[in-house]
């Protein structure tokens, strides 16, 4: 029924006053109750005692006439508001009071309260002996003033609730109003945000500490969006980079060999230039769409039992043909077995992307080594190298997609891939196994890769 949180907040207001309010009221009329009848009994009490002492007095100064006394007291007294009646023993001498006009005259001696007036009576009695004789006075008073006083409250109570239900409802939904503003304004503000202003931010102001914590958490979320929309912008922008260059390659050589005849060992030269770079392109389109999926955590592992040093010795067979026409020397130490779960496809491809650096990065002449070794519960497999080595300001982004020490020399490298894809790939299959990589290099000196994982 209430859809809105501003009605819903004004009917719990309104609840709440509401049940407030009943109490109050029950609470005031049944104290306000008993305090009326309290002072009715005192003030019977105390006509009680005043008529007790005269009559005292009027009987000594009339010698024990005790009707003539109790007349005499009672028009000195001439109660208003209730009936005091003076007996001697069981028969009444004297009664006075208003109601008596309206009640039937009491039967001798029986003042018994309940007929009293509409609501009943009160009463109070004082019993005192004068020369032997018994004698009682009894002052009754009705409850109708009691009654009538708290239907007065009753009344009073029940016409300030419509005034007061009123101002309550309107004052619930102006302050829901008032205090759920910021919130609309901050689903305005979230409304005009979109892909393109990621970087605009919820004003805060001074909105209340739920409200303001809220906007922090919207921020803090909007700055995550940020930073991924940025990293997917320039992913697809490095990308794009990337793929450009063999394109055109492509497509100059395609110009040229088709500008006019050729013989055929120019277009199989043209076409082998072409192959080559359809291969480069291949590679990259394959290392992306992988990222892309590693970030989207669509890659399965395909788990298994393998054994390190087995893989990392064929590793080295696939890549010595390369080493060899460099003029490098490659060496392969995997003297135990050391076994290990994980994916044998991906584990293979990250220690080629290790040995592939390491070939392309070190001159003619140089050394380059290959290690598996298990040490305290961890397997480590370690390239290095006595190549041109890492300067230590871009070891720390060696790691991170499409960075090259120095593009100029990776792309015109071996031409065998040099995207700056490499080690990022390297990176993710390791942790993708809990594993981790790092790096160790002196320029000049060359580098070693280590790849640890916990067994
Ligand atoms: P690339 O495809 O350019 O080799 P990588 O991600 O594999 O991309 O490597 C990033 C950069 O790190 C390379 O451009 C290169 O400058 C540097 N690098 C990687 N491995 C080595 C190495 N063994 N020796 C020297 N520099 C290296």
């Amino acid at each position: 029924m209430f859809k809105t949180l501003r009605a819903q907040l004004t009917a719990w207001y309104l609840a709440f006053f509401l049940g407030s309010f009943v109490i109050f009221s029950v609470l005031l009329y049944a104290t306000l109750g008993r305090a009326l009848e309290r002072r009715l009994d005192q003030s019977l009490a105390s006509q009680a005692n005043t008529a007790t002492a005269l009559m005292q007095e009027e009987l000594d100064e009339m010698h024990g006439d005790a009707p003539r006394a109790a007349n005499d007291v009672l028009s000195e007294m001439r109660p208003r508001d209730s009936v005091v009646a003076i007996l001697e023993g069981n028969a009444t001498l004297a009664a006075s009071g208003p109601l008596l006009d309206r009640a039937d005259p009491p039967a001798a001696g029986s003042w018994a309260l309940p007929n009293w007036g509409k609501h009943g009576a009160r009463g109070a009695a004082n019993r005192f002996t004068w020369s032997n004789r018994p004698f009682v006075v009894v002052a009754i008073g009705p409850l109708d003033s009691v009654v009538d006083d708290l239907h007065d409250l009753r009344a009073a109570l029940g016409l300030a609730l419509v005034p007061l239900l009123a101002l309550s409802i309107i004052g619930g939904y102006f302050l829901t109003r008032r205090g759920l503003a910021p919130l609309g304004a901050m689903a305005e503000q979230s409304r005009r945000i979109t892909g393109e202003n990621l970087s605009a931010r919820l004003a805060i102001g001074n909105a209340a500490e739920e409200l303001a914590l809220f906007a922090t958490s919207f921020n803090a979320l909007l700055s995550r969006l940020d930073q991924s929309f940025e990293t997917m912008r320039r992913f697809v922008q490095d990308a794009s980079h990337e793929i450009r260059t063999p394109l055109s390659v492509i497509r100059g050589e395609a110009d040229v060999a088709l500008s006019r005849d050729r013989t055929a060992a120019e277009y199989r030269e043209s076409l082998a230039v072409i192959h080559e770079e359809a291969r480069r392109l291949s590679r990259l389109v394959e290392d992306l769409l992988n990222l892309a999926r590693a970030d989207a955590g669509r890659v399965q592992l395909r788990m298994e039992d393998l054994y390190l040093n087995e893989l990392v010795a064929e590793c080295c067979r696939s890549v010595e043909p390369m080493a060899t026409a460099r003029n490098l020397k490659l060496q392969c130490s995997a003297p135990a077995d050391i076994p290990l779960r994980g994916d044998e496809e991906l584990l293979r491809r990250m220690v080629l992307n290790l040995l592939d650096n390491a070939i392309r990065y070190t001159p003619s002449g140089g050394k380059i080594s290959a290690a598996v070794e298990s040490h305290n519960g961890e397997a480590r497999i370690r390239v290095a190298d006595t190549g041109v080595g890492i300067p230590a300001e871009a070891a720390a982004h060696v790691f991170e997609r499409f960075y090259r020490v120095d593009p100029a020399r990776s792309r015109n490298g071996s031409g065998n891939g040099s995207f700056g894809l490499g080690l990022s790939i390297v990176k993710w299959i390791a942790e993708s196994h809990s594993g981790a990589v790092e790096l160790a290099s002196q320029p000049g000196a060359g580098s070693t890769f280590t790849v640890r994982f916990q067994k």
